[in-house]
């Protein structure tokens, strides 16, 4: 059988083990125990390093704000704030931790289609840098709370251009039918805008819009970086509006497996930089300064998730369960929407393979699944299996289930490891109940 050749994300040391960050993942497993998510930070670092420097060679005025929900901790916000880059909140919970982390306020920006009113009065105390309106009700409620509060806030208004992208596909919806962002084509963010305009206490800073997630093909990024031009270029000419910034989101592919190739952030960036240049020149208009919002390509290939193994089940014919102390717990995109990883052996990451396996959790659902049908070698109990590319949407969405405790996760960088996220323990989860 096939030889595994390590993704250009996965290391090898020299002792032949996987390596994250310069430390070896055999000794991650054992000072840490499992299971155990592993940032190598220098990845982070060079993707944001990358996005940042096409912009500067392009020589435009940008803004990279990390998304939040793709991994949120404080170690996470302290990394951004050394590195200049923003961040979005999408409730109180994140922008409390942001906070905490030591974000710069006026760098924070607040998404989501339903912020509550404690969420919003929240924000405004603490003079986040702006809030980015999704909705008609949302425009009244804010405007009637900076007045309360005496305040002024930036927003930026949500559009929901018409356009959809998936990995390799994009389609031009017409009428949108997200639940995000105000409808282009319907009038109503024309309307959004004209009663942002009026409203008092609300400066409206640019326009946004964010077309999907884990995309491949740069068509999707060029289509709404045209329409969002050709918009502000009316707006201009209706209401002499000039916008300040033009958000155009994120949903930047990554590697999970052999068979992705994404494009990288320099491709990404150029491409949008380019389009909008090219726009803005045509329709006479003064370039914004253009936002990026990229969440799984900061963080996703960054991480690997050590399993140690445990039992294993051979149905002849049909199919070799291993299973390892973690699972939908950790990561839940493989049961949620089918996501697909690989997973090796960390002491011996290309080993001959000799087996069909599927990687299971350790939770009461026949859905939790890791990876199916992979080819493996021979696995023993107490192996540890490395899981890569899982930084981001797993600890974000890791859950309780079963009473298991979600993971430790640690930042590893020039063979030097840190625990950022203590493992839960028995008594964390019986904090909150009333004895
Ligand atoms: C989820 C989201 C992002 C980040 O998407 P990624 O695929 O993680 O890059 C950015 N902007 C908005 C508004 C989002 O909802």
């Amino acid at each position: 059988m096939e030889v595994f050749n390590l993704p250009d994300n996965v290391q090898k040391n020299q002792a032949g083990h996987l390596q994250i960050g310069g430390v070896d993942s055999i000794e991650l497993a054992q000072k840490y125990g499992t299971p155990v998510i592993a940032y190598d930070t220098s990845v982070i670092k060079q993707e944001i390093a990358a996005f940042k420097k096409t912009f500067l060679n392009a020589g435009i005025k940008h803004r990279i704000v990390y998304a939040s929900k793709a991994f949120s901790s404080l170690a996470m916000y302290r990394l951004l704030s050394e590195d200049d880059v923003g961040c979005d909140v999408v409730s109180g919970g994140e922008l409390y931790a942001a906070l905490k982390g030591g974000m710069d306020p006026e760098m924070i920006e607040f998404h989501g289609n339903n912020k509550t009113p404690a969420e919003l009065e929240y924000a405004v105390q603490e003079n986040i840098g702006c809030i980015v309106v999704d909705n008609f009700y949302e425009i009244e409620l804010l405007d009637e709370i900076c007045s309360a509060q005496n305040k002024k806030v930036s927003v930026v208004l949500r559009v929901a251009p018409g356009i959809e992208a998936e990995t390799h596909k994009y389609i031009s919806t017409g009428q949108s039918n997200s639940k995000f962002g105000f409808d282009l084509d319907s009038g109503q963010a024309k309307k959004a805008l004209t009663m942002l305009l009026d409203a008092d206490n609300l400066e409206v800073l640019g326009v946004h819009c964010h077309i999907g997630s884990q995309i491949f093909a740069v068509a999707g990024f060029e289509m709404a970086a045209v329409k969002m031009v050709q918009l502000l270029k009316q707006w201009k000419d209706e209401f002499n509006f000039d916008a300040q910034v033009l958000n155009l989101g994120g949903g930047f592919g990554i590697k999970y497996n052999e068979d992705d190739h994404p494009l990288g952030p320099a491709q990404f960036v150029k491409t949008i930089v380019q389009t909008v240049q090219a726009e803005a020149q045509k329709n006479d208009l003064m370039l914004p300064e253009i936002w990026i919002e990229p969440g799984r390509s900061l963080v996703g290939e960054a991480a690997t998730t050590l399993y140690t193994t445990g039992s294993t089940k051979k149905v002849p014919g049909i199919c070799n369960f291993i299973a390892v102390d973690g699972g939908m717990g950790d990561n839940i995109r493989p049961a949620l929407y089918g996501a697909k990883y690989t997973a090796f052996l960390a002491a011996a990451p290309n080993a001959r393979t000799t087996q069909k396996a599927t990687i299971v959790g350790k939770y009461c659902e026949s859905g939790d699944v890791l990876v199916a049908d992979q080819d493996l070698p021979e696995v023993h109990p107490e192996d540890i299996l490395a899981i890569p590319s899982t930084g981001a949407y797993g600890y974000s969405m890791a859950s309780n289930y079963n009473r298991n405790g979600r993971p430790a996760v640690v930042f590893c960088e020039n063979g030097h490891s840190q625990l950022v996220l203590k493992r839960e323990t028995y008594a964390d989860m019986l904090h909150l109940e009333v004895e």
